[in-house]
């Protein structure tokens, strides 16, 4: 089964809405890291070329009270797109009424127009994140053809993508095709060894992606704060370190059913703070304090995660090994990324394991970095995305 692509419609002249993801971060009113709105470009300068009168649609940000509002205004991501574009952009600060009507109205082929932030329609009755029939009605009503290109927001439901994909035409973008395309054969058919590499703060996360996956994984190499759970219930002294309680007994199933699967860290990275600020020792759990917390994966964890990385053919990970976003702690994750880059399949989910990729270096060295955490970690587990259900089959 193959969804719609954009390339299925004759576009001339069409009003073309496309829902994209240009949900970037934003620090001090600039926009820290455009490569939101550049993963976008391929399907909007399709549109362009094709005549179509390009309209699109994105949140930025939680529009949960009236404050929330001015810092997540699209304003600044419609003159960044209108650089990388060398187009102009017509911004319209409304999600809807007349502004928004005239305006479209008024869209000759091959112009370009964003609509104000869709969550904006949050704050009173939450309408975008609800999927309000309503909102999603009168957005379809504003097009002739709908596509689908923002595959963080693809595993919720809302008016903006699965509202106004129920009321026209419709099909997926570039991007949402890359992600498809990319994830999906190798999680049906992986070459092995496959090697699943895991991470982050929350056993918690991982549960639904551990369990689609772990009868097609020849390993599983837990790092970052989830290890530490799995090392109490095997007996290791972790002092201060995350632990997730809750999910104790999911861990000891885990244990006891597909341990040899499991590779677990032989050593660990401690500090009393997670700040950076304190001095950072090598434990290998047998010395470890009461108030040390583990705060990334010793070096002979490292040479070991390496060894099963040398071995495999396909690789995929989410979670990064420590708390990468402290300089000190980073060393793991770094390391990690090192020994993927070369003959192997490898597919990195979307969130801070992609920003650690990204950031440090890694953009262009593996198969497939997912754009979306959320909804990668969901097809990983193999979710439904209702936003990639809703479009219609070829
Ligand atoms: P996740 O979204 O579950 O992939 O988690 C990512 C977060 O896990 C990052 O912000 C990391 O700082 C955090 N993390 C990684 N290792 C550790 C650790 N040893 N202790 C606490 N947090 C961690």
């Amino acid at each position: 089964m193959t969804k719609k692509c954009i390339t299925d419609f004759n576009l001339n002249n069409k009003k073309v809405i496309i829902r994209v993801d240009f949900n970037v971060p934003i620090k001090d009113g600039k926009i820290s890291d455009d490569n939101r709105i550049r993963e976008s470009l391929k399907t909007i300068r399709y549109a362009i070329d094709n005549n179509a009168k390009v309209i699109l649609l994105s949140h930025l940000g939680r529009v949960k009270e009236e404050s929330d509002l001015e810092k997540n205004n699209l304003a600044g991501v419609a003159i960044r797109l209108s650089e990388l574009l060398f187009k102009p952009v017509k911004f319209i600060s409304q999600t809807r009424g007349e502004e928004v009507e005239t305006a479209i109205n008024e869209m000759q082929p091959k112009d370009v127009i964003l609509l104000q932030n869709t969550r904006y329609e949050d704050l009173e009755g939450e309408k975008e994140s609800s999927n309000d029939p309503e909102l999603g009605k009168y957005w379809a009503s504003l097009g002739d053809i709908f596509i689908n290109d923002a595959f963080g927001t693809s595993h919720r439901s809302h008016a903006s993508n699965v509202g106004i994909a129920s009321h026209l035409p419709n099909g997926i973008g570039f991007l949402v095709k890359k992600e498809l395309d990319s994830m999906l054969p190798v999680m049906d058919n992986p070459e092995s060894p496959f090697l699943i590499i895991l991470g982050g703060s929350k056993v918690k996360d991982k549960i639904g992606l551990i369990n689609n996956m772990i009868n097609k994984a020849d390993h599983i190499l837990i790092g970052g704060g989830m290890a530490y759970t799995f090392l109490k219930a095997k007996g290791k002294n972790i002092g201060n370190s995350l632990l997730d309680d809750e999910n104790k007994d999911y861990v000891n199933e885990l244990l006891e059913n597909y341990g040899d699967k499991l590779v677990l860290p032989v050593d660990t990275l401690t500090s009393i703070t997670v700040d950076g600020k304190n001095e950072v020792k090598i434990s290998d759990f047998k010395d470890i304090e009461p108030n040390d917390i583990g705060v990334d994966i010793g070096p002979k964890t490292i040479e070991l995660f390496k060894k099963y990385i040398k071995d495999s053919k396909t690789v995929i990970w989410n979670g990064p090994m420590g708390i990468f976003e402290i300089d000190k702690f980073s060393n793991g994750t770094k390391e990690i990324l090192n020994a993927l880059v070369g003959n192997r399949t490898v597919i990195i989910g979307g969130g801070d394991t992609a920003s650690a990729a990204i950031n440090m270096g890694f953009k262009n060295d593996f198969t497939h970095i997912s754009t979306g955490g959320g909804a990668s970690l969901e097809m990983l587990s193999g979710n439904p995305l209702p936003g990639i259900n809703i479009i219609d089959e070829k």
